[in-house]
């Protein structure tokens, strides 16, 4: 595994490791931002050779929250009879695809991150000066690609055709388009009840977590859509994708002084999802959080076990 951005330097020193057996949101632009950077801050003081990444992740997080105050998304019509299906049967809400997307704030969105990736590393700058220039000289229909953003295939396809880094088009596209996903995620919240869903993947979309939560002093679980960034109640002892429940095979690992971060193991499936621990930290954005604990990821796949859900940031 490559970090996307930033140096290897990031991946050394990870610290001790020991192994043990497991046991409201609207707040205004300017303080999110805020916050998001004094705990960057924070996070690099600690581990000084994440601070490549996570200040391309601060500038990419600038962008998109510069980008949503301003949406403009159609409302999403939900049937009524669905929405009984929805609880009775299983069945996500609605599909990726039918998120309304904003296309001209995504293309101008894809711009602004285009400058973002150019002006980082000169691995990322050159994969991006390709893709850049398949899109001015209109070999790419950006607008129409990012109607059609969720379909992994067709972007695979473009960027086969064109010659250009698939990860680092996919990365580019679908940061473009996420603002407005989660824009209609936000839209649809109401209509799910998230402490009785108990599934291990996400109501609103269908798509599989990609971090798990603890939150209050319970420590009541959530998972996180990957893709809408909905949050949904689950159980302590399960795997989300397997549905393991057994405590025998499920087990955790973290870092020695970062007791806030763990990965949650799954020995029938040998899989696993990071869990963040918010009765040990300030809740803000877990994305971040497991931007900056790749360690981990290293750790688990040196382990045998896979994430079912790539990071985004890494290649
Ligand atoms: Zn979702
Ligand atoms: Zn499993």
């Amino acid at each position: 595994m490559t970090i996307l951005v930033g140096s290897a330097m990031a991946l050394r020193g990870a610290p001790q490791l020991r192994a043990r057996k497991r046991s409201p949101n609207a707040l205004a632009k300017e303080e999110v931002l805020e916050k998001l950077r004094k705990r960057i801050q924070q996070i690099k003081k600690k581990r000084p050779a994440y601070g490549e990444i996570l200040e391309f992740y601060r500038k990419v997080k600038e962008a998109q929250v510069e980008v949503k105050a301003s949406l403009k998304i159609d409302p999403i019509k939900l049937k009524k009879e669905w929405k009984e299906l929805v609880s009775k049967e299983g069945f996500s809400l609605i599909q990726k695809e039918d998120f309304p997307v904003d296309i001209e704030a995504s293309a101008k969105l894809f711009q602004a991150l285009c400058q973002i990736g150019k002006d980082e590393n000169p691995y990322m700058a050159e994969r991006t000066r390709k893709i850049e220039e398949a899109v001015d000289n209109k070999k790419i229909d950006l607008k129409k690609l990012l109607k059609e953003g969720v379909k992994e295939q067709r972007i695979e396809q473009v960027a086969d055709e064109l010659g250009l880094d698939k990860k680092v088009f996919s990365f580019l596209i679908q940061s473009s388009i996420r603002p407005s996903i989660e824009a209609g995620m936000e839209q649809l919240r109401n209509e799910i009840d998230p402490e009785t869903w108990l599934k291990g993947y996400c109501p609103v979309c269908g798509s599989l977590p990609s971090l798990s939560l603890l939150k209050e002093e319970v420590g009541k679980r959530y998972l996180l859509c990957s893709y809408c960034s909905y949050e949904w109640r689950i159980d302590r002892l399960f795997c989300p994708f397997c549905n393991n429940k057994d405590q025998e095979s499920l087990h955790y690992v973290f870092a020695e002084g970062e007791e806030a971060h763990r990965i949650d193991l799954c020995d029938k499936c040998h899989q696993y999802i990071e869990t963040i621990d918010y009765r040990k930290l300030e809740e803000l954005d877990p994305v971040l959080e497991d931007l900056a604990t790749l360690h981990l990821d290293i750790l688990a796949s040196q382990k045998g076990y896979k994430r079912p859900v790539p990071n985004p940031w890494t290649t």
